[in-house]
């Protein structure tokens, strides 16, 4: 080791040399981290920020509960008192069109109920539990490049910015691992990302310090409110506070006249059902906004590196499908480079096959459901009440994140579903399309304006 190596690797326990680097301190990164120090591999995260921090992404999957427990965080969390989610209430503005959906009538009644966090401090638990499962994790420091071998194919280590420093430094790994969130620092290498044009939505939100919640356990649940435009969330949390928050097509923002914060706050007076149950509240926060926001990855992996959660890929969060997709892909992607790892020595893109088809099924799956969500044949069939008690079953399955692996009987329900979509669209045909287009203001997304 050369003299300036020695003290690059012992300047503040910083690192020269290790199996693994996790860059972003998300879940997805978190996850990572945790599972390959558990693993005993020597392993170093770098996030930008220093914790905890806000972020949006507040409403959780039952589907994440068994993951927070296979990384040995569930206690800890709960012990921080979350607010129990049961499920979700849909309802669509101005009309009697509702559907409460209840996890515990999904097909696998295994996954019933999960979580409602504040971001700040869920992250910052997660990060602190990647740090007491054995990672080195450095905050306020900067993943400024990925390095690659001379050929450019694989990937052996990152240059860091700490924070106070002019120079960045330089840490060595077997693996590298894009965790940045919508930062994607690799998607740059590997092609840029693909935006998807039927989602082309941004989102404004910001917290209350109360609202009005339904009577009895129902009360913790996430309520969605549709409108001929877009929808609402309100995500209430344990301390009584709520999350609210519009999606909206990215060209009413672009169009909007003002701020956004005066969208946002005409949009809540433009909504009975949102302003009823904001009535007394006081915002607490400024107003945030972020634009644009689905996109895809054509590559997510290689050899010594690969992309998890939104570095990889972003979904509409209609169905807050966000962290669990984050997590989950961190714990398949650590379980193949732990195997490689073992084998020998190292992690070549061949490895994360069976990483990519899950993670990409798991997608596919969800992203059916949300570009349903933004057609009217199948939102009508979302809101009418199924023929088949299964039917509901199939969908509350995916709506509680059982994506990953659902069991031949969940898929038989959610084919069910997308059948029963199929048939409404042959109705309206035959009815004279646009009964349900009429009664909501919602148009297919090729004919709104
Ligand atoms: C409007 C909206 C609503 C949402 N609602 C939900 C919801 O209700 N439920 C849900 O599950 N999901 C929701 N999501 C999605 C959710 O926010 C994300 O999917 C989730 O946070 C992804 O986790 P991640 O670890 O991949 O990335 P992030 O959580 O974004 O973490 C990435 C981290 O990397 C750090 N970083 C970035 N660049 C660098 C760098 N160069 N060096 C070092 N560190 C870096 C960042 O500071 C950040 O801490 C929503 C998203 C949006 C936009």
């Amino acid at each position: 080791m050369t003299q300036s190596r020695r003290e690059n690797a012992t300047l503040r326990g910083f690192p020269a040399e290790v199996d693994a680097v996790i860059c972003g301190g998300g879940p997805g990164g978190s996850t990572f981290a945790t599972l390959m120090a558990r693993m005993g591999h020597r392993t170093v995260l770098f996030e930008r920020e220093k914790f905890p921090r806000f972020h949006i992404g507040e409403s959780l999957l039952p589907w994440n509960v068994p993951l927070f427990e296979r990384i040995g965080v569930l206690s800890k969390l709960q012990a921080a008192g979350p607010q129990v989610k049961r499920g979700a209430r849909f309802y669509h503005q101005g009309t009697s069109f509702t559907r409460p959906v209840l996890f515990a009538n999904g097909v696998d009644s295994d996954h019933p109920t999960s979580f409602q966090v504040k971001r700040a401090e869920f992250d910052a638990l997660l990060l602190d539990h990647a740090r007491e499962s054995g990672a080195a994790v450095f905050e306020e420091t900067r993943v400024t490049e990925v390095l690659f071998t001379a050929d450019g194919k694989r990937a052996c280590g990152v240059k860091v910015l700490l924070k106070g420093e002019s120079e960045p430094r330089t840490v060595g790994a077997k693996l590298v691992v894009d965790a940045t969130g919508r930062d994607a620092l690799l998607s740059r290498h590997l092609g840029g990302r693909r935006r998807d044009p039927l989602l082309d939505r941004s989102a404004a939100f910001a917290h209350y310090d109360t609202f009005k919640r339904a009577e009895g356990p129902t009360g913790g649940d996430i309520v969605i409110v549709t409108t001929p435009e877009g929808w609402w969330w309100l995500i209430p949390f344990s301390d009584g506070s709520v999350s609210v928050g519009i999606v909206m097509p990215s060209k009413r923002f672009k169009e909007r006249q003002g701020t956004v914060e005066q969208l946002f706050e005409e949009s809540v007076l433009a909504t009975p059902e949102v302003q009823e149950l904001l009535a007394g509240s006081k915002r607490t926060m400024d107003v945030q906004a972020i634009a644009d926001y689905s996109y895809s990855t054509p590559r997510i992996s290689g050899d010594g590196f690969c992309l998890v959660g939104d570095a990889a890929c972003f979904l509409d969060p209609v169905f807050s499908t966000g962290v669990l997709l984050a997590m989950q892909s961190a714990e398949i992607a650590a379980a193949s480079v732990d195997r490689a790892l073992r084998r020998k020595g190292r992690v070549d893109a061949a490895d994360f096959r069976g990483f990519e088809r899950t993670f990409r099924g798991a997608i596919r799956r969800f992203e059916r459901f949300v570009h349903g969500f933004y057609q009217p044949h199948v939102l009508e069939t979302f809101y009418t009440p199924a023929p088949n008690d299964w039917i509901g079953r199939g969908v509350t399955t995916v709506l509680g994140g059982g994506v990953f692996h659902p069991t031949f009987k969940a898929r038989l329900w959610i084919f069910a579903f997308h059948a029963c979509t199929a048939l409404i669209r042959v109705v309206q045909a035959l009815r004279g399309k646009g009964a349900f287009e009429r009664a909501t203001g919602i148009l297919e997304p090729e004919k709104a304006p």
